[in-house]
């Protein structure tokens, strides 16, 4: 049976729906709804038959863990068998938002939706249908985005429906994502704390706040700690062809690609910011990401155009690197694991 579609006002969302919605968690089933970074696919975290379904709907390995959400930063508490100084501090200042902390798990959170780690990821989303589904439902809900797994993540309820609509019960409409690239994932087990996965919350700001924090190397195709880093990732069906130059070769070096993939039949599809839209050969299907000082921008439209260009049919997707500051970090991040596993 296809999943039943649900609007609900992102602001203030009608307590009916949240209600209908709840009891399909609370009854064990799986409810997609919006937060600020992706729409979520979500179950009761603390029932593991319900996370096990989770699983099988986005086809996803069982060792890739899932983020544990919250509406209350109180409510980790018994989540955590310990909770470090680092994790309050983090959670006073940038919850709720995109940030997952990840942190000693107590031994009530099941080990499927831990992956069977000992270490439990959580996070208080800044959305309000996100919030008022948690406060319904009574439970901390597990969630991991809600797309087939290895797609692009879903950032409107078409693209939910796109890839799960037979998979799942139901799906809470409210609009497009605010941020549109998945949380940051920090990992405070390690010291100095390490960045699992870039998101949105810039490391920046991290290190403002916590001092030195580890990254994943550039482009690194696993971290052991991060199990859903090694993973097929964003992967439309079409090649994705990442173009990096100086930037006063990106128009140049774009325009060079297109040509090159031209020259071999290939039907080509193009993402470029603003600042090099004008260099485009004319005849390439285009997608303008935003300007390339914001990268903020960037990460709202990103797995849209994908998706968008993918379902146009095209062979390759020809897209422009942005620089890696704040949130351009995770933009490259995504799409370097689209390109490193397209095809
Ligand atoms: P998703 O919810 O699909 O955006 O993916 C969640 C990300 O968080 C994946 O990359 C997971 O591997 C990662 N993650 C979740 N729980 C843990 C954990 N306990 N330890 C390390 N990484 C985790
Ligand atoms: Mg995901």
């Amino acid at each position: 049976m296809p999943a039943r579609l649900l609007p609900v006002d992102p602001a203030a969302p009608d307590p009916g729906a949240i209600a209908e919605a709840a009891e399909v968690v609370v009854a064990g089933g799986l409810v997609a709804f919006p937060t600020e970074t992706v729409y979520g696919l979500g179950a009761d975290a603390l029932n593991a038959a319900a996370v096990q379904r989770i699983f099988a709907a986005k086809g996803r390995p069982a060792d890739n863990p899932l983020i544990v959400h919250v509406a209350d930063p109180a409510e980790v508490e018994a989540l955590t068998a310990a909770l470090p100084e680092t994790a309050r501090l983090l959670m006073a200042r940038c919850w709720p938002g995109p940030l997952t902390l990840v942190v000693p798990a107590a031994p009530q959170v099941p080990l499927v939706t831990r992956g069977g780690l000992d270490t439990v990821a959580v996070r208080m989303p800044a959305h309000p249908v996100a919030l008022a589904l948690i406060r319904a439902a009574g439970c901390p809900i597990a969630a991991p985005s809600a797309n087939r797994s290895g797609r692009p993540s879903p950032t409107t309820a078409r693209h939910v429906l796109a890839d799960l609509g037979d998979a799942i019960d139901l799906v809470l409409d409210g609009g497009p994502t605010p941020v549109g690239v998945e949380s940051t994932v920090l990992d405070l087990t390690t010291s100095p704390p390490s960045v699992l996965r870039p998101g949105g919350v810039a490391v920046e700001t991290l290190r403002d706040l916590i001092g030195p924090v580890t990254l994943p190397p550039a482009g690194a195709p696993v971290l052991a700690r991060a199990p859903g880093t090694r993973y097929r990732h964003y992967a439309p069906r079409a090649r994705v062809v990442l173009v990096e130059a100086p930037p006063d070769r990106v128009g140049e070096a774009v325009a060079g690609t297109v040509r090159a993939l031209w020259d071999r039949g290939l039907r080509v599809g193009v993402m470029v910011t603003e600042d090099h839209a004008a260099a485009v050969p004319s005849g390439a299907v285009v997608r303008v990401m935003g300007p390339r000082t914001d990268p903020a921008v960037v990460a709202t439209r990103l797995f849209a155009q994908l998706r968008e260009l993918d379902e146009a049919g095209l062979d390759a997707i020809v897209v422009e690197a942005i620089d890696e500051r704040g949130l351009g970090r995770a933009v490259m991040d995504r799409l370097r694991r689209a390109a490193a596993s397209a095809g």
